[in-house]
């Protein structure tokens, strides 16, 4: 039998999402999450062959000693010795990274040198990169960069209208995120849809916890609506998304927040949370707002019309749309937000077909509109696959 199988892990402050992925059949022979690492009661969940299992972890264990465990369940289940590679999701790749690279000491260099745009995630990353780096000394390790994609951005998209000093010097510019999500979705669109990748408009709606849109013109990536870091652009689980910048100094000057106060009440008290005052959870809104609560619904109402207006500003740079792809947790599964949306957007020519978009929940791909085109469609997202793509051919080239 040939090796075929790639390690891909997803290291975050307190969780490691892993999977190990058969490249040749596409299948997904073990998957997990270890979570609350660091924290009081870190566990790790697994399936394998169909049944899940649990690993509990001493309070305190984090990153080091969750790969450790991890390694041991490979090992222990024959599964290290089919591994050609181990796949890392790194979040921010800055301006050095605009694909998928083999790990060597310069790229660990520029990694760690971007953790500065990225505090909370690429110290996480650069973990595991350096746990796996011990564990499987002999496999390639392969960096796959949430920002990679939208690389091919002009600057009249990724430069904010700030001192340009603040740029050269400081990088404070827009890299966009959900890169991986949104590149594999629109390539999926490509085949599904039958687009001609040199003469194509797409407009791709990752919503999950957090949420970001990308106009995608013949396959490349011209605008995004997440910046410096993931809090720019659409209202999401717990983040505000665009806000007029002056309301921090209003914040720190008036109300006497402090900075760290301030990322706080953005990063994880806004957003569909903070006007519901109930959730983070778009299931939990969804049924308060047929419910009748009244602070549900309004978060509902906020949430479509931005993404709807966030989608149609891209028509701008894309100058039309071939295609509007829901992906991500609510856009996979939330046929009242999709409906919401796309009759909001009938001005483009996108018409709903109901009993489609019904139909397309829990995993299942399928257009949901009635007109060819434009047309909206639903496709899970597989960044793992990514990963473990880009990583295998890396590893091969070797
Ligand atoms: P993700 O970050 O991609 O895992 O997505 C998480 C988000 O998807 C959460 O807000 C969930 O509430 C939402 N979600 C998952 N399933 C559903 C569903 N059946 N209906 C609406 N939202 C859902």
């Amino acid at each position: 039998m040939s090796s075929s199988h790639v390690l891909v892990l997803n290291c975050g402050s307190s969780s490691l999402k892993f999977a190990i992925i058969d490249i040749e059949s596409g299948a997904e022979v073990l998957c997990g999450l270890a979570e609350c690492l660091a924290e009081q009661h870190p566990l790790i969940k697994y399936k394998y062959d169909g049944a899940k299992q649990t690993i509990t972890l001493n309070e305190g264990d984090a990153h080091q000693i969750a790969i450790a465990r991890l390694v041991e369940l490979v090992k222990h289940l024959g599964l290290d010795e089919q591994l050609i590679a181990v796949g890392h999701r790194v979040v921010h790749g800055g301006e050095h990274f605009t694909h998928s690279v083999l790990i060597d000491d310069n790229v660990l260099q520029a990694i760690k040198q971007t953790s500065t745009l990225a505090p909370l995630h690429n110290p996480a990353n650069l973990l595991g990169i350096e746990a796996a780096k011990t564990a499987f000394s002999t496999l390639p390790q392969v960096a796959v960069f949430d920002t990679a994609f939208h690389q091919t951005m002009k600057p009249q998209a990724f430069l904010y209208a700030l001192p340009y000093s603040l740029y050269k010097n400081h990088g404070i510019r827009r890299y966009g995120f959900h890169g991986t999500s949104h590149y594999y979705v629109s390539t999926q669109a490509h085949q599904i849809l039958g687009l001609d990748k040199n003469n194509s408009r797409i407009v791709s709606a990752h919503l999950g916890n957090g949420c970001s849109v990308t106009a995608i013109k013949n396959g490349q990536s011209v605008d995004t609506s997440m910046g410096l870091t993931p809090l720019e652009g659409l209202m999401m689980g717990t983040r505000s998304g665009d806000i007029d910048p002056g309301i921090f100094a209003f914040l720190v000057n008036q109300l006497k927040y402090s900075p760290t106060q301030v990322d706080l009440l953005l990063n994880k008290q806004s957003g569909l949370l903070g006007i519901s005052e109930l959730s983070n959870d778009c299931r939990t809104i969804e049924e308060a707002a047929t419910n009748g609560h009244e602070q549900a619904k309004l978060a509902l109402d906020i949430f479509c019309y931005r993404l709807a207006k966030q989608i149609a500003a891209f028509a701008v740079p894309l100058a039309g749309l071939d295609a509007l792809i829901f992906t991500g947790g609510i856009g996979e599964n939330s046929d009242v937000i999709r409906s919401n949306v796309v009759s909001q957007l009938e001005f483009l020519g996108l018409q709903l077909d109901n009993n489609k978009n019904l139909a397309a929940r829990f995993g299942q791909q399928g257009v949901i509109t009635s007109s060819n085109s434009p047309c909206a469609i639903v496709i899970p997202t597989n960044e793992e696959w990514v990963i473990a793509t880009d990583s295998a051919a890396i590893a091969k080239e070797q």
